[in-house]
C-alpha cells in the first residue's frame, strides 16, 4: 500500500493521526498533517485505510 496525502486538502482535523499515529503526524505550526512514511509497515494498514475513511477532506489516498 502507498499513501497519498495532499497537504493542499487538508484542514488539520488531526483525525488521521488519531486513527493511525504510525504513520501521519501534524505540522506543530499550523496542524497540517504530514506522512511518516509512505508505505505503511505490516500491521498498520487497517489504521491507514480507518484514517482514508475518516478525514474530512479526502486528503488522503490510497494506492493498494
Ligand atoms: S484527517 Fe485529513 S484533514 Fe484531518 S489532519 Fe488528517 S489529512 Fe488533514
Amino acid at each position: 500500500m502507498r499513501i497519498d496525502l495532499d497537504q493542499d486538502r487538508c484542514v488539520a482535523s488531526g483525525q488521521c493521526v488519531l486513527a493511525a499515529p504510525d504513520a501521519f503526524d501534524q505540522r506543530e505550526e499550523d496542524g497540517i498533517a504530514v506522512l511518516l512514511v509512505e508505505e505503511p509497515p505490516a500491521g498498520a494498514e487497517e489504521d491507514v485505510r480507518q484514517a482514508a475513511t475518516v478525514c474530512p477532506a479526502l486528503a488522503i489516498r490510497l494506492a493498494e
